[in-house]
């Protein structure tokens, strides 16, 4: 293998940099030119291509976000322009693609390397809700940004008698949540994989406030309910002060933890040894501490996330 590219999809996460950056200095050390591609499957489509060098990745072990950009685009479901795409690639003799993206980024590579051009997929985002792997990229740097939020909130909800709601990123999947809710302490776990009743909720907070408690931290998963309006209910349930922060964006930017930064750095070099090796259409993880790799269809298709009823099992008991 002579050429490949590399490319950043869906939300950005932190040691997405840090993954570009392993396969294109591995990829030249093994005698392999690379090939950024610029805003994702967008991108892609419109050729925004460009070789890259060792220095083109200077100073960017440390930086979140994605230098390489990212984007939303949808119309990479159809065919036709998947086709562009792989044109694209073909004309400047690109032989293999690593994607570094989410499950609907993974859902772009599965299809290309069913039409016939080898994808590789490593799981950027903070939402740790990728089969086959313990761990995504951006996962800890994003949970120890929630931790800190959590202790400045708790800071200041135990010296006003407080109730805090913290809305946590992670769309259908409740590990950041439940992570951050052992690590922070939360009083309250709410995550998607367990349903939610409002009135049940509720009636624990009150019964936890008639038994003396004075501030509460109750962290829940993002889309779950308007986390304004459930403020709104505690207030007038218990009369204690209660707010809703919306963590929102914040836990998506910043520099990658040491953590993230070291698995990216494996992940990305992992990627281009299987490549090597013939390897296509796979997806990379890490799994019980070491670098795994899974047909990236059946991975996608068949490898459902185990839900961690353990440490939902803690959020519950150390509360
Ligand atoms: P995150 O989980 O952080 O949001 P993601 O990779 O899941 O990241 P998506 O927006 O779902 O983010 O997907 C990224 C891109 O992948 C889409 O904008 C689209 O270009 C492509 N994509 C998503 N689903 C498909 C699909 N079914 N077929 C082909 N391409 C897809």
């Amino acid at each position: 293998i002579k050429k490949i590219g590399v490319l950043t999809s869906g939300g950005d996460a932190p040691g997405m940099n840090a993954a570009v950056r392993a396969v294109v200095r591995t990829a030249i050390a093994k005698g392999i030119e690379v090939y950024g591609i610029y805003d994702g499957y967008l991108g892609l489509h419109e050729g925004r291509i460009k070789k890259l060098e060792r220095h083109n990745v200077s100073d960017m072990i440390n930086r979140g976000g994605t230098f390489l950009g990212s984007a939303r685009f949808p119309e990479f479901k159809e065919e036709s322009v998947r086709h562009t795409a792989i044109a694209n690639m073909r004309k400047l003799d690109i032989e293999a693609l690593v994607v570094v993206g989410g499950d609907g980024s993974y859902m772009g590579a599965k299809k290309m390397t069913e039409m016939g051009f080898p994808c590789i997929g490593l799981p950027g985002t903070i939402d740790n809700d990728i089969a086959g792997t313990d761990y995504t990229i951006g996962f800890h740097t994003a949970l120890n940004t929630v931790l800190d939020a959590i202790d400045r909130l708790r800071d200041t909800s135990s010296s006003h008698n407080r109730i805090s709601i913290v809305e946590i990123m992670g769309r259908h999947c409740g590990d950041l949540t439940m992570m951050a809710a052992i690590g922070g302490g939360a009083e309250f776990t709410i995550i998607p994989e367990k349903g939610y009743n409002e009135d049940e909720l509720v009636a624990s907070i009150v019964s936890d406030v008639e038994k003396g408690k004075k501030h509460a931290i109750i962290a829940i998963t993002e889309h779950i309910t308007n986390v304004a309006d459930l403020a709104m209910v505690i207030e007038k349930r218990t009369h204690l002060e209660t707010r809703a922060t919306i963590l929102g964006h914040t836990q998506r930017g910043g520099s990658p933890c040491a953590f993230d930064r070291i698995m990216a750095s494996e992940m990305g070099a992992f990627a281009v040894e299987l490549l090597i090796q013939g390897e296509a259409g796979r997806c990379v993880g890490i799994q019980s501490n070491k670098l795994t790799h899974h047909d990236i269809i059946d991975a996608i298709e068949n490898m459902a996330r185990p839900f961690n009823q353990s440490i939902y099992d803690l959020t519950k008991i150390l509360s």
